[in-house]
């Protein structure tokens, strides 16, 4: 076992593989106070990746429903209840969330999926995890929208729902794809060396020639983002769409676009790009890429189960009426000053948050232009002014792609119009 840093946990963990990064890192910010479960994102997966034979079980997007909904079905209380087991009560996290990039959020205390095995299996185990039960990949939308569990039985929807108002109930949509992992938990465990990252972008790839099927990959992912194809016999798993991402689409023009489950998100949650890495794995300084800004300057966007250790590239601006605890638990120590600054957005990053869905290219920069003052009033109490700046979004070699406003154009249609009744 090698020693790396995990710089979302800020501290070295044990790792299968000596530390190597890539050039660049394949990442994306979801907001998930704007989705609405519209499952377009899926079908733009599913139609472009798995419409075949032996691929009906996989959704390498989904989007489920939490607290109860899952793909697989209880996939990340199943992995947080081994942790618990193995390290009792020790999951914690110490000191504050200070913005050091080598440690944001404190120092997690804890057992990773990579330290835990030790514990509780033969020296032999590199990773904690567990294969799911055929019929738990059976329903990638199970429990949708529904905010309440069987009163004392754990893992149980309540068939019937609650009266209101009785009980206070929430539920949040948590959209969901490959990490694309620093430390990817599928590769650790591959016997065969049949994964691997890839040194450009950080896309971590099944090469399908290699695998033979044993499913360690399978077992491994914390989030279960590796599947199985029986007819095959070999894993499969996101690819993140890579030839878009290479700028090598037919529609792309040359320049990078962003994934198609990005390209078709309605709610305009998705924003994904590329940022670059410093030779220790930690993001380098780079303050006008938007995801850079959205994760490091704005301090917005948290790593999903940052505590796995697996280092996600994938990052989340947490739903706002969702009980803090519960959120602690799946995002990390950051998620109330996360908050706070999200309710209460500066200029800069309500203009940013404008960026997101614009366009299919990946945008590696931004401006901000100020704009004239648009509104002025108070919300729960407290002072808010609205801006109307321009934001405008740059490509790979500095090109212009787009610019937008902060408010909404407003187009006022004629009485009479081609299709007026
Ligand atoms: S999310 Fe899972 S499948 Fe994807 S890179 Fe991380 S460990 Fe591998
Ligand atoms: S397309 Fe966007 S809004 Fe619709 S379910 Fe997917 S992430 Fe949510």
């Amino acid at each position: 076992m090698a020693r790396v840093h995990n710089w979302q946990l800020g501290r070295e963990m044990t790792y299968t593989y000596d530390a190597a990064y890539p050039r660049a890192q394949f990442a994306f910010v979801f907001n998930i106070n704007r989705c609405i479960a519209c499952q377009s994102c899926t079908m733009a997966c599913k139609s472009t990746w798995t419409f075949s034979k032996g691929q009906e079980h996989m959704w390498w997007a989904n989007v489920e429903t939490k607290p109860y909904g899952g793909y697989p079905m209880f996939w990340d209380m199943k992995i947080l209840e081994l942790l618990e087991r193995a390290n009792p009560d020790g999951q914690r996290w110490t000191g504050a969330p200070a913005g050091d990039p080598r440690g944001p959020w404190g120092r997690f205390e804890g057992q990773t999926i990579f330290e835990a095995p030790r514990m509780l299996t033969p020296d032999s185990a590199r990773v904690l995890g567990y294969l799911p039960a055929d019929d738990e990949w059976n329903s990638p939308n199970i429990y949708e929208d529904n905010p309440v569990g069987e009163r004392g039985k754990p893992r149980e929807y309540h068939r019937t729902g609650e009266s209101l108002p009785e009980h206070k109930t929430w539920f949040f949509y948590l959209a969901r794809i490959c990490n694309h992992c620093q430390y990817p938990a599928c590769l650790a465990a591959c016997p065969r060396k049949a994964i691997y990252k890839r040194p450009e972008d950080g896309i971590v790839l099944i090469d399908q020639a290699e695998c033979r099927g044993y499913r360690k990959c399978v077992e491994a992912c914390p989030y279960k983002k590796s599947m199985y194809r029986g007819n095959t016999r070999v894993s499969e798993k996101c690819v993140a769409c890579y030839p878009r991402v290479e700028g090598r689409d037919p529609e792309s023009g040359g320049v990078p676009l962003e994934t198609r489950c990005m390209a078709a998100c309605i709610g305009q949650i998705r924003l994904q790009g590329l940022v670059r890495l410093n030779p220790d794995g930690t993001w380098a300084e780079d303050r006008q890429n938007p995801l850079y800004y959205l994760v490091h300057v704005a301090k917005v966007a948290l790593p999903l189960y940052p505590q796995f250790g697996t280092e996600p590239n994938g990052y989340y601006i947490p739903p706002r009426w969702v009980p803090r605890p519960y959120l602690r638990q799946m995002f990390g120590p950051g998620v109330d000053a996360a908050l706070e600054r999200y309710e209460k957005p500066d200029r800069e990053l309500t203009a940013v948050l404008q960026l997101f869905r614009r366009s299919n290219k990946i945008i590696f920069g931004y401006k901000v232009v100020e704009g004239p003052k648009v509104y002025e009033g108070t919300l729960r109490g407290r002072k808010v002014t609205v801006h109307d700046d321009t934001v405008i979004a740059y490509g790979r070699r500095g090109e212009e792609l787009f610019r937008t406003k902060v408010e909404e154009p407003i187009h006022v249609r004629s009485s009479r119009h081609a299709n007026s009744i």
